[in-house]
């Protein structure tokens, strides 16, 4: 029985599940609310999977579902909940419907690049490291394309309507600021959009089916899977009509085979078949319908048929070449202070100065991200919190974390400052790279502490009054003390400062003459006492004459 309808749910799940999740990233009136992004985020495989392992909760299972319903139904993840799985349906639905290049072709199985691939990429995980997820993982690719590349574009079209517009605009339609485009960053979402459109364009779906870890493991989970595509050998006559529909590439119908490790399950291939030998029924421990590939199928037939000692050479030698750099890599990667012992930050106050020779050049990481050891080896850079953060303080890093981290995120307070009642980046955090905090209890997380270096100050090289930095100071850790002349000069108490970064960010002289330096491992700050919080006066109405 041809399935037909299997495709149009196939195509409305994937549809909703992208434009969910377009919305999350393109957020830019911020009006999604944290519940939401979580119950979005909650399926994706490797942060669910990540988080899982963190917290060692069972409340992040998202993953486990993704596994049972691959054992029920195959890689329907790939075809419905992926979002970058999606994006490259679209681009070889266009492609198919504007370019004459409409047919695809059986690809010969590249299974040792896919394992390498998959261990690698655990390998890593395993060293403390998500460094191949942040390059890989589907998730996370699509975040950093949505935020650094997609989100500035919307920005800049909100912009140009309201100019436009001018008078005429429409509520909803108001002016957004945009603090920073980080070419790099921008350039590096470009890249990867090109990787996975030039992918789609030529091969379909091959980005699954070759480079990503995640396709690879539900592939090989597929195996068992319940419910699955199958050719049936009797009915079928190697006509082919399947084989140039299937995207994944996985169709053989001249040998009348199938790999069912790269069906991604679309459903495109059902109703093609003129004989009607293609399904999609119950085929657990029915492996004669379809004929799955045998190990020596995937060789290269201009082989022996061997898996000869030179091509066993020179997985090795790749192997060890991988692994040496990764060594290189791992080795200059800067290792933050274990926080193995005193560990999280709210299980004990210590304010003694945990910090290396220069702190400053370490990067801050944001509230609730517990410790720079902890952030860097869960964080896989899919850039949720820098497209959530109203503050846009969170900005992704270049080189500050080393090669290992390149783009995850760091708090820039050359852009900006965390707001001091804001805890939304601690909740959205897919990985738990960044774990949920309260507003109370995040007023007392020390991520840094602020620095006062005279030598730069206006009121010491210029003799001019300032204070900005203790205006903005929201714990008032800065205080402005007698100075010389009858002018006064910040005075900094790091028992309360909370490393937010205002004063840094307010400080108008260049260098800063207040630097936020990061701690290695988060503390706790003491309540500030007797702060005043100032009430904003509206005259209009305090004067009414
Ligand atoms: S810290 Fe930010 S970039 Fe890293 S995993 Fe969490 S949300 Fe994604
Ligand atoms: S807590 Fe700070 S860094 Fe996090 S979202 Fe809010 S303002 Fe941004
Ligand atoms: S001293 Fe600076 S970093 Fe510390 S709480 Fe005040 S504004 Fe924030």
């Amino acid at each position: 029985m041809k399935r037909n309808w299997l495709k149009g749910i196939r195509i409305a799940v994937s549809l909703l599940f992208f434009l969910l999740t377009i919305l999350i990233f393109l957020n830019i009136k911020g009006i999604v609310t944290p519940g939401f992004i979580s119950g979005v985020v909650f399926l994706q495989f490797a942060p669910s999977l990540i988080k899982f392992f963190t917290l060692l909760s069972f409340a992040a299972f998202g993953f486990l579902i993704v596994l049972i319903l691959t054992v029920l139904f195959g890689r329907i993840y790939c075809s419905t909940i992926c979002p970058l799985g999606t994006l490259q349906d679209m681009i070889i639905y266009f492609r198919r419907r504007f370019f004459r290049r409409k047919k695809f072709r059986f690809l010969k199985a590249q299974q040792v690049v896919r394992i390498c691939i998959l261990l690698l990429t655990i390998i890593f995980i395993l060293a403390g490291s998500t460094f191949l997820l942040n390059l890989l993982d589907p998730w996370s690719i699509f975040g950093k394309m949505m935020t650094n590349l997609f989100k500035p574009a919307l920005i800049g079209l909100n912009n140009l309507m309201v100019y436009l517009l001018g008078d005429q605009t429409i509520s909803f339609l108001t002016p957004v600021e945009l603090k920073k485009v980080s070419i790099f960053s921008l350039s590096f979402a470009l890249l990867f959009l090109c990787i996975v459109v030039i992918f789609s364009v030529v091969r379909g779906r091959q980005y699954c089916n070759l480079i990503c870890p995640v396709g690879t493991l539900l592939g090989y989970l597929s195996k068992i899977s319940l419910f699955r595509i199958t050719l049936d050998q009797a009915l079928c006559n190697s006509c082919g009509a399947c084989q140039v529909k299937c995207k994944g590439g996985c169709i053989d119908s001249r040998n009348r085979t199938m790999d069912i490790t790269r069906c991604i399950d679309c459903f495109d291939c059902l109703k093609t078949c003129p004989s009607d030998g293609v399904n999609y029924k119950f085929s657990f421990f029915k492996g004669s319908q379809i004929k799955i590939r045998r190990k020596e199928d995937f060789i290269d037939p201009s082989d022996t048929g061997e898996f000869t000692m030179a091509r066993h050479r020179f997985f090795l030698t790749s192997g060890a070449l991988i692994m040496g750099i990764f060594g290189y890599l791992y080795g200059r990667h800067p290792q933050p202070e274990s926080d193995s012992d005193s560990t999280l930050a709210n299980e004990g106050v210590n304010l003694s100065d945990p910090q290396g020779v220069n702190p400053h050049v370490q990067p801050v990481t944001p509230p609730g991200s517990v410790s720079q050891a902890h952030f860097v080896q869960v964080c896989t850079a899919c850039h949720l919190c820098i497209a959530t953060c109203p503050a846009q303080v969170i900005q992704p890093a270049i080189k500050d974390y080393g090669l290992t981290g390149i783009m995850q995120p760091k708090m820039d307070y050359h852009v900006s400052f965390c707001t001091y009642d804001c805890v939304l980046c601690t909740l959205i955090c897919p990985t738990g790279a960044i774990l949920p905090l309260t507003i109370d209890e995040k007023k007392t997380i020390q991520i840094g502490k602020s620095r006062f270096i005279k030598k730069e100050c206006i009121v010491d090289t210029k003799n001019t009054a300032c204070g900005a930095c203790s205006e903005h100071c929201p714990t008032k850790a800065v205080a402005m003390v007698p100075y010389q002349y009858g002018l006064t000069i910040p005075e900094v108490n790091n028992e309360i400062c909370v490393g937010c970064g205002a004063c840094e960010y307010a400080c108008p002289t260049d260098p800063k003459a207040i630097v936020v330096d990061a701690n290695p491992v988060h503390l706790i700050a003491k309540l500030p006492v007797n702060i005043k919080i100032e009430k904003k006066v509206d005259f209009k109405e305090d004067f009414p004459f």
